[in-house]
């Protein structure tokens, strides 16, 4: 049984996800301890039971210790179940991170999925909707699996409410070296706004359209249904030949739409300025295919605290080593010792 203590590195969710989601792979078992221990709430919140929920679900798996608040599960999988599966988080907990947590063994699995998630698509500290669609999951595919996904209901912190569906096509993995991400080809910034005052998408989009370093970007405004909210984001998309980055700043109480937008912009403009080919969450999205595919690479910026523990995580399961090498131009390259 492997032993994975959960104050490791960055201390969060993901240690968690990431265990459930190899361990589902490799059938192998695990032991949790000290689940969350760096967050201000450790312990599972309801998001993290149903993303155990649902590899108990597609993964024949029994899991001891599963309760809110819980710091210690013991996970043990059993057969893969491709198939219909519906997940309902119940609270504006995030789908794309409960996608996470099953997909790697659905999408290489013997037959496909069609998978509904119910919950949060637009969460702080979660890949919101056009992440996974546009930039997470046309990378995936060059692994080999086809998995697209619908969003079929914003969900927005903290009523949650949302609706994804996703089809998985599964294939085996092959490894990808991703080389450049060539020229940018256009900058798109997208404005949400759900039951809130139009002024504060008018300021973040003043705010954002006036930052330094985001030359010749375009500004989409999408008002949503009012009984939606209340929820507010602003994103921008990098285009370049070889897919998107996109940033996203979240609406919080407290944060004021200037400071979020500017934040926004300052990170975009920060990534555009290097070479990287993929961001910093992207890259840390992309160490499970990585791993699974058992070989390929790409380069990113700094490597952040999550994809740092996502390697750890990954050499625990697989015992392969995930090296980040720093290159002359200031990126690093990610690549599978
Ligand atoms: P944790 O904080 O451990 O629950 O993990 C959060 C996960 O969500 C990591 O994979 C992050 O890369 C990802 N994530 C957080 N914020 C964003 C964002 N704005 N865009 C895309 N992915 C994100």
């Amino acid at each position: 049984m492997i032993i994975i203590d959960g104050t490791a590195g960055e201390g969060g969710g993901q240690i968690l996800r990431s265990s459930l989601a190899l361990s589902l792979v490799m059938g192998e078992a695990f032991r949790i301890e000290n689940i969350r221990a760096g967050r201000p709430k450790p312990g599972l919140m309801r998001q993290h039971v149903t993303a155990v929920e649902a590899a108990c679900a597609v993964g024949g798996a029994t899991c001891d210790g599963l309760a809110l608040g819980a710091r210690d599960i013991t996970f043990r999988p059993g057969r893969i179940t491709p198939g219909d599966h519906h997940f309902a988080i119940g609270t504006a907990g995030s789908t794309s991170l409960v996608l996470q947590t099953v997909l790697p063994a659905l999408m290489m699995a013997a037959a496909p999925s069609r998978l509904v998630i119910e919950g949060g698509t637009h969460n702080p500290a979660a890949p919101p909707f056009e992440f996974l669609e546009r930039c997470f999951l046309p990378r995936l595919a060059r692994f080999g699996p086809q998995v697209t996904a619908r969003l079929i209901r914003h969900g927005f912190f903290p009523a949650g409410g949302g609706r994804i569906e996703v089809e998985i096509e599964p294939a085996p993995l092959r490894p990808v070296d991703f080389g450049g991400r060539g020229p940018l080809r256009g900058l798109v910034g997208t404005v949400l706004i759900a039951g809130l005052p139009g002024g504060i998408a008018r300021r973040e989009i003043e705010t954002a359209s006036t930052a330094p370093g985001l030359p010749g970007a375009t500004w989409h405004l999408r008002i949503l249904p009012p009984d939606l909210g209340p929820g507010n984001t602003l994103s921008i998309e990098a285009l370049f030949d070889d897919g998107s980055e996109i940033v996203t700043g979240f609406a919080e109480r407290g944060l004021g739409a200037e400071a979020l937008a500017r934040v926004a912009a300052r990170r975009m403009a920060g990534f555009l300025e290097t070479g990287a080919w993929a961001g910093p969450h992207l890259a840390d999205q992309l160490l499970l295919p990585l791993a699974l595919a058992g070989g390929g690479g790409f380069t990113t910026v700094a490597p952040s605290g999550h994809g740092l523990t996502n390697a750890e995580v990954i050499h625990r399961f697989t015992g392969r080593r995930i090296v980040f090498t720093p290159q002359a131009d200031g990126t690093h390259g990610v690549a599978l010792a």
